[in-house]
């Protein structure tokens, strides 16, 4: 039973977003080329709180670095506002701390908010009690810069893999309904750095079960290539595949009727940030190409219809339990 408190919450959501973009929601009878709609996320996090960084900039000295937050959310808002589209946010709870305003920002244009930790700690590198603790924390942050509730979460650097899939049953707990941390390939680690990705997992969205219940899983796009399963676009991907390739790897989910979710950062519209000494690898997927994002990011905008996470369709036979027996 939801309490009249968040009941009030979830109305006032409802009506702080009521001039979103989102006619016939989910996907389209028809498909083919503009017939699907699919989700446009962001994750908003400052250009040092990202995983390839987290050895430069320890956690302790976030809060001395430059910030560039504010203005380049503004400059992501600005562009979706342009092709009158609503997404979803996932906001780190540090942000959200620190700058409410931006929260609230955020939700008057008329997205969704979602949840992207407290910290931008790897999930498969916390216990589950840390990793409670860091999305509560970070739930709550945002909800009270908001004021409205919280119940779609993305992990910072799609950490939900085999290895931490005790995070989902903490979710459900929380009172998430909807998660886009899967990436269903084997990647890395790359230069030394982090692994992600569950192989195996679906390639479309799919209700995902565990033991306490279900999770509505909408996975990042890929593509196969002979033996291999390659992201398609979104974040670096976005920027280092050649446009039109990606555009046909899309085209096929489309002429599937499945959607399929795009994703990107504010600090990729930031071509001037500062340069930080990491490593070739780190710094090759991070700084390549940022001046080229807004123009990659417009040309996608007209080819293909987004909305809000949430809003996307999960067809309801295609049911995937976390232990990763297929239905
Ligand atoms: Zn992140």
């Amino acid at each position: 039973m939801k309490g009249s408190a968040q009941a009030a919450r979830e109305a006032a959501l409802s009506s702080a977003c009521a001039h979103a973009v989102v006619s016939g929601a989910g996907t389209a009878a028809a498909a083919g080329p503009g017939a699907v709609q699919n989700a446009v996320t962001v994750d908003v996090e400052d250009y040092f709180q990202v995983s390839a960084f987290r050895r430069l900039v320890r956690y302790d000295d976030w809060g001395r670095m430059e910030s560039r937050i504010e203005r380049n959310t503004a400059k992501a808002l600005d562009l979706l506002s342009q092709f009158d589209l609503c997404g979803t946010f996932f906001v780190l709870g540090w942000v959200a701390e620190r700058f409410p305003r931006l929260v609230r920002a955020i939700c008057a244009r008329g997205h969704e908010l979602g949840c992207h930790s407290y910290a931008h700690r790897l999930v498969y590198e916390m216990t589950p009690q840390e990793f409670r603790d860091d999305t509560q924390r970070a739930q709550r942050a945002i909800e009270n810069a908001a004021g409205v509730p919280v119940h779609v979460y993305r992990a910072p650097s799609f950490s939900i893999t085999s290895r931490s899939s005790w995070a989902l049953e903490i979710l459900l707990e929380l009172g998430f309904t909807a998660d886009s941390s899967i990436f269903p390939l084997r990647l890395g680690p790359l230069d030394g750095r982090f692994p992600y990705g569950w192989p195996g997992a679906p390639r479309r969205p799919f209700r995902l079960r565990v033991s306490s219940g279900d999770l509505r899983e909408f996975p990042l796009p890929t593509f196969r290539f002979g033996p291999w399963t390659l992201p398609a676009t979104g974040g670096a991907y976005l920027r280092l595949w050649p446009y039109a390739f990606q555009c046909r790897r899309l085209g096929q989910f489309e002429e599937q009727g499945s959607p399929w979710v795009l994703y990107f950062h504010p600090w990729e519209l930031d071509a001037q940030q500062p340069r930080m000494a990491a490593s070739i690898g780190a710094r090759a997927g991070h700084y390549a190409r940022l001046a080229q994002t807004e123009q990659l990011l417009r040309r996608l905008f007209r080819r293909f219809r987004f909305g809000k996470l949430s809003d996307l369709a999960v067809k309801e036979s295609r049911t995937w339990r976390a232990s990763g027996a297929s239905p």
